[in-house]
């Protein structure tokens, strides 16, 4: 963060050292706020870009502290930088050791102004880098077309979720859903339009379930749907919404267009499905069958029969 004045905690038992301070940092940059040493430092430390420390006569209590300061990492807390007489040697020492910078008092006012300044352009750079970090996280995990999730981190949440369920005897599913005859939408009215179209299908998913669900791009036209928590009949559930929402929503660039989706829904515990490739294989499995039964229908995996039944089969 770089905003004008910072605001600097000197924690100081002994008082003495603020008037000083304030003659080598001056107002213009830096705004000072004091408080002895105690249980609030820690707190006053979220909201300070960075703390002097003064150790008193006890330096083992001015290290305990520095490591309270140190130690947070979520939010990392901001820089600390000690100001130690070059006597007893050990303290100075140990506060370097434990990663604060280090100015000797009495100190020189430009050296002081300018060590200050450099944690505070060093503490600048790890900021941006972190927000980087996590722009980054985001982008390797998102799909660059649909903004849903992408295939890697789809499975590898699949395998977390696996794992979890599981362990906790817990129930997970899986829907596999793949858009009817897309090929057409892209022959007759332009790959462009088959983007959107694929975007405004992520979007109407991702609406249709609930914010512990994760909706991914598989690939191409294919989208899954890992339900943590759910059983199969919940699933089916599910499924179902999406297919009637998919049915009725109105794409393309002027809503002249309609899709429709067929949908392979699977489930643990099931005695065939021990694996998260399991799972994947049998919602695929699914899921061809219901391309192979008409389109626009939901297929199980297990011996129920699909739902809703074919008019051929319903009565
Ligand atoms: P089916 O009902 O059997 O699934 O028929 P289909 O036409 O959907 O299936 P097929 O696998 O033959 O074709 C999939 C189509 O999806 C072909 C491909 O051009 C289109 N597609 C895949 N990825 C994209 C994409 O990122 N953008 C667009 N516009 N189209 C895509
Ligand atoms: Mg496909
Ligand atoms: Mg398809």
């Amino acid at each position: 963060m770089n905003v004008r004045p910072y605001t600097l905690l000197v924690v100081d038992d002994s008082q003495l050292t603020l008037p000083r301070l304030a003659r080598a940092l001056g107002p213009e940059d830096f705004a000072l706020r004091v408080t002895s040493h105690g249980a609030e430092v820690p707190r006053l430390a979220r909201e300070v870009a960075l703390v002097v420390l003064c150790p008193g006569e006890e330096a083992s209590g001015t290290l305990a502290l520095l490591d309270r300061l140190l130690s947070s990492d979520n939010p990392p807390g901001p820089p600390v930088l000690v100001l130690a007489p070059p006597e007893p040697r050990e303290t100075w020492l140990e506060a370097l050791r434990r990663g604060a910078e280090v100015v000797f008092d009495p100190w020189d006012a430009d050296e002081l102004a300018a060590r200050v300044r450099r944690c505070l352009a060093l503490q600048a750079r790890m900021e941006a880098l972190a927000t980087q970090v996590g722009e980054l996280q985001r982008l390797s995990s998102t799909d660059g077309l649909t903004g849903v999730h992408n295939h890697r981190h789809f499975q590898e949440r699949l395998r977390d979720e696996f794992r979890r369920a599981q362990r906790y005897d817990d129930a997970l599913s899986l829907i596999l859903l793949d858009l009817d005859h897309f090929k057409s939408v892209n022959d007759q009215h332009g790959h462009a339009a088959g983007d959107g179209v694929l975007r405004e299908v992520a979007g109407a998913l991702q609406r249709g379930v609930r914010e512990t669900d994760l909706v991914a791009r598989y690939g191409g036209e294919e989208f899954a749907v890992l339900l943590p928590r759910t059983h199969l009949t919940g699933a089916l559930t599910v499924a179902e919404r999406v297919r009637r929402e998919l049915r009725a929503l109105r794409v393309g660039p002027d809503g002249c267009l309609r899709v429709t989706a067929s949908l392979g829904v699977s489930s643990f515990p099931h005695r065939s499905v021990l694996t998260p490739e399991q799972l994947l294989l049998t919602a695929d499995e699914a899921l061809y069958r219901a391309k192979h039964e008409g389109r626009d229908r939901i297929c199980l995996h297990s011996q129920m029969p699909p739902f809703p039944p074919p008019p051929s089969q319903g009565g």
